[in-house]
């Protein structure tokens, strides 16, 4: 049911659902089941489903959701007739954004063939800093491309994690893991869920990780408790940096391997006191040092100017950011560097590493991390999460045993390079699809999506000069700049799965009110809004035109490699849905409705040559679409070939459904060992991967701890370096600031900008574990856990403010004001309030009845939250655009 994938079976009786359990054999969940996933019979039967498609009335304003009732053959003609309009004309106004569903690859290939670079699902609301960082530095990232091993881990970290967060499997995990004695530690601000069952909870400032992270990585550098021949071979540690550009040094060869990526970069050999190619037979880089290279030029290793970055990064310093004490930092950063260290392990499996040399076992250092939304929400997570990757990486513990480990397709280079975007001069071009990926890793500066005056050309802003690796978009942004027309006015709006009216804006009273803003004509300033869902959300209220989806358990589906897969460690993993009810009423599957739209469109990927349509429905799709004709690449790796024998590539197989539905749902497909750890650089698992068209190129994924990447759009800033693009003058200070290629803290921007004394406390959410974002105020079960809310404040803070514990009280932000309940806890520490999201609702939807407690006694924190600051900038993470809504400043005050 939700992002986490479990594996269900749905019991019926007399074609009704009677019961859903955990699928014992399934590889994700084990037959474990959440409150939720329980209670997925009363989410079928909720009285907010939509049933039919809906046109909104003549005359009604939006958000009264008054409404007619259409046939899908109405409903069809008219996006077919305005989209083909729009595709003939300017497919640029067509914008198209998504929320938590698991078809993105659809989705995109959709708003690819189109032609609109106006496309992205929630990612830059969700934590995209999170993606970004890890994926820019390591080339893979947590959750769905990777996790903790905790199985063979004997300290674990969590940073920043809700409790209903890869639930399940983490459960399982940490469960088993602490039963075998591992030591569980958790920094949050609050103390619930998986940081009530931990072994220490270390309570944090919010927006303050990147301090703590930056100390830790001081005092392991500090006292030497690192692993150096890690940062040697696998790192970029030890290549030299140019003095005079920042850039990395190189040997001047060509490329090899990778056409994106060169690997001629120069160490400075020890023994032989000269500069070398990198991973020369028998050289040993110096991480140290000042040198020259033969032309004269000054050139210090990497870590050299990690070490001095670091230098001023003291627990003291911290402890002032941070709230925790500097001798506890000092404590934690032992603890670490001892644990991984002195209880270090080898595993007896071979591997050959990317430069041909053989290694007769696979080095553990048990020290495994888990952060999620906590550190990436931020106005600074990026930098935040780049400094864990680095703390990871000091520890030794990228993709070995005991430490992080990915999960396929990751590893990818640093930037991935499977998809690119729209390269300098890919304008949008009617009629035609868009010349290049809506969504992808820049490189550098020309890969921006910027006309030659250095405006966005997306809807978004992403890959702009405010936000260049904006990697997941922003839909937060879309709402308020498509009602300015800034970039440019739009024509359509279509909202699949996301309640932009209401928890997935930043500013839900602004958000609402340009939805229903018109101009001088009377026109509204967004003219058409589609909203497709399967329940009656805030948002279907505003909708002009509302297409009734199914729910999960009426519907296929897919969890593809091409998307976000439920891959273990040991190899792919994929799965699917498969309808266990027939639809309700009218409602038809999203997918379904996405491929007839294709078809009617003729988007070349749907069309064949004769100009019919090349797939019936979503079903037909998934078995026979590939990604270029005959590459026997699809959605599904499982039993592929016309007779079903073949993984991962193969031609399609007509009986791929029955095979998935026979099997529990999921095919799993176990690499030999040699292939299941040092993936980065394991030559073995790279020959293979690109083999399998997991990646592109073999070459070793070097991490990046220093970000070339960045220093590129930094020179570029600074009017020098490789890249043709320059950034306005606007933006130049911005991006030269940003874009260091070595992590800095600094405070969240909403804090720079706000009165600290006026508003004293930091005020954050998570998602309770019995509610799914906002979906699941309609199911009757999941209401008796959560109807309302409170704000959890320290019992110190609130008795301060005259604040009772049950009683009624302001939460005022320099944006807006709410009245809200207070509960006292401990479980959070003094600065912070915080509350579970979206449990509050707009009176009027989602089925529920006048004077639901979720309307009289609910509230959601986004009232207070505001989508720009007050120099008119987006509040989000000036690398990645990730919306920074867990930096708003409050105070509080009894009502
Ligand atoms: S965590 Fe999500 S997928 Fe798993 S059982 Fe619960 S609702 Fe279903």
């Amino acid at each position: 049911m939700c992002a986490c994938r479990c594996g269900i079976r749905v019991h019926l009786r007399d074609g009704k659902i009677r019961h859903i359990d955990g699928n014992p054999a399934h590889p994700l969940n084990k037959g474990v089941i959440c409150a939720k996933g329980a209670a997925g019979a009363m989410k079928q039967d909720s009285p907010a489903r939509l049933t039919r498609p809906l046109r909104r009335k003549a005359g009604a304003a939006r958000g009264a959701g008054e409404f007619e009732p259409i046939s899908w053959d109405e409903a069809y003609a008219l996006l077919e007739e305005r989209l083909g309009r729009i595709r003939a004309t300017d497919p640029k106004k067509f914008a198209f954004f998504t929320g938590r569903d698991q078809m993105q690859a659809l989705t995109g290939l959709f708003a690819r063939q189109f032609g609109t670079p106006n496309y992205a699902a929630h990612g830059g609301f969700c934590s995209v800093n999170m993606a970004a960082g890890m994926i820019y530095t390591i080339g893979g990232s947590f959750w769905e491309f990777g996790g903790p091993d905790l199985e063979r881990a004997k300290l674990f970290v969590m940073l920043g994690t809700a409790e209903d967060h890869h639930s399940n499997p983490l459960k399982i995990a940490i469960a088993k893991f602490k039963r075998d004695g591992g030591r569980f530690i958790s920094v949050n601000p609050v103390r619930t869920g998986y940081s009530a069952i931990a072994d220490e909870w270390i309570p944090i400032r919010p927006g303050t990780d990147g301090a703590l992270l930056m100390a830790l990585c001081h005092e392991l550098v500090r006292t030497g408790r690192t692993d150096a021949e890690f940062l040697a071979q696998y790192t970029n540690a030890g290549y030299l940096v140019r003095e005079d550009d920042g850039r990395i040094a190189c040997a001047g060869g060509s490329p090899q391997d990778n056409p994106f990526r060169r690997h001629d970069q120069l160490w400075w050999d020890k023994a032989s006191g000269a500069p070398v190619a990198n991973h020369a037979a028998g050289a040993e880089p110096a991480l140290d040092g000042s040198y020259r290279l033969a032309d004269g030029t000054p050139v210090r290793p990497a870590f050299a100017l990690l070490r001095e970055r670091l230098a001023g990064c003291t627990p003291e310093w911290a402890a002032a950011i941070t709230g925790i004490d500097a001798a506890k930092i000092r404590a934690l950063a032992e603890e670490m560097g001892r644990t991984a260290l002195e209880q270090s392990f080898e595993l007896p499996i071979a591997w050959t590493d990317s430069w041909g040399r053989r290694h007769g076992s696979v080095r553990g250092n048990p020290v495994a991390f888990h952060a999620m939304r906590g550190l990436a929400a931020h106005s600074n997570g990026f930098h935040a999460v780049r400094a864990l990757s680095i703390l990871m990486t000091l520890l030794g513990t990228i993709d070995r045993p005991g430490g992080f480990r990915h999960k396929a397709p990751f590893p990818r280079s640093t930037p991935p390079v499977y998809a690119r975007l729209p390269q300098a001069g890919g304008a949008v071009q009617p009629g035609l699809p868009l010349a290049g990926a809506a969504l992808a890793f820049p490189a550098g500066p020309d890969e921006l999506q910027v006309d030659d005056a250095g405006r966005p050309l997306r809807i978004d802003k992403a890959f702009s000069w405010e936000h260049p690796l904006a990697v997941h978009g922003m839909m937060h942004n879309v709402i308020a700049n498509a009602w300015r027309g800034d970039p440019y006015p739009i024509d359509t709006l279509l909202i699949f799965m996301a309640n932009m009216a209401w928890n997935s804006s930043m500013n839900t009273p602004e958000a609402r009110r340009m939805l229903n803003d018109k101009d001088a004509s009377g026109e509204y300033k967004i003219p058409f809004l589609v909203v497709c869902d399967a329940f009656q959300s805030e948002t279907t209220a505003y909708a002009d035109l509302v297409l009734p989806d199914t729910t999960y358990l009426e519907r296929h589906d897919v969890m593809s490699l091409l998307d976000r897969p439920i891959s273990e460690f040991d190899g792919p993993v994929d799965s699917v849905r498969v309808p266990v009810v027939p639809p309700t009423g009218e409602c038809r599957p999203f997918q379904d409705v996405l491929v007839e739209l294709a078809g009617r469109l003729k988007l070349p990927a749907f069309t064949n040559a004769d100009g019919t349509r090349k797939f019936r429905d979503y079903a037909d799709f998934i078995v026979n679409f590939e990604t270029e004709p005959g590459s026997g690449q699809g959605f599904l790796i499982g039993w592929r070939g016309k007779d079903g024998d073949q993984a991962l590539l193969g031609a399609p197989n007509p009986r791929q459904w029955e095979r998935y539905a026979e099997n529990n749902c999921v095919f799993h497909y176990a690499m030999p060992p040699e292939h299941q750890y040092m993936r980065n650089w394991n030559r073995g698992y790279n020959e293979w991967a690109v083999e399998m068209k997991l990646r592109r190129h073999p070459d070793p994924v070097v991490i990046a701890i220093y970000a070339e990447v960045l220093q590129g759009f930094r020179l570029a800033a600074q009017g020098r370096g490789p890249a043709k693009r320059r950034p306005p003058e606007a933006w130049r200070a911005r991006v030269e600031k940003y874009f260091d290629p070595l992590p800095f803290y600094y405070a969240p921007l909403e804090a720079q900008a706000v009165d600290a004394a006026a508003y004293p406390l930091a005020a954050i959410t998570q998602r309770p574990m019995a509610m799914y974002h906002s979906w699941d105020s309609q199911n009757a079960w999941l209401r008796q856990i959560h109807a309302h809310n409170y704000l959890f404040v320290n019992p110190r803070t609130a008795r301060a403010a005259g604040v009772a514990d049950g009683g009624w009280m302001k939460l005022a932000s320099p944006w807006g004001e709410v009245r809200c309940m207070a509960r006292h806890s401990e479980a959070v520490e003094p600065g912070t309030v915080w509350t579970w999201n979206a449990i509050g609702k707009s009176p009027g939807a989602w089925g529920l009845a006048p004077g639901a407690n979720e309307f009289t006694r609910g509230f959601i924190l986004n009232h207070v939250i505001a989508e720009s600051l007050p120099d008119g900038t987006s509040n989000s993470d000036p690398v990645t655009g990730q919306a920074g809504w867990y930096d708003v400043r409050v105070r509080i005050s009894p009502a």
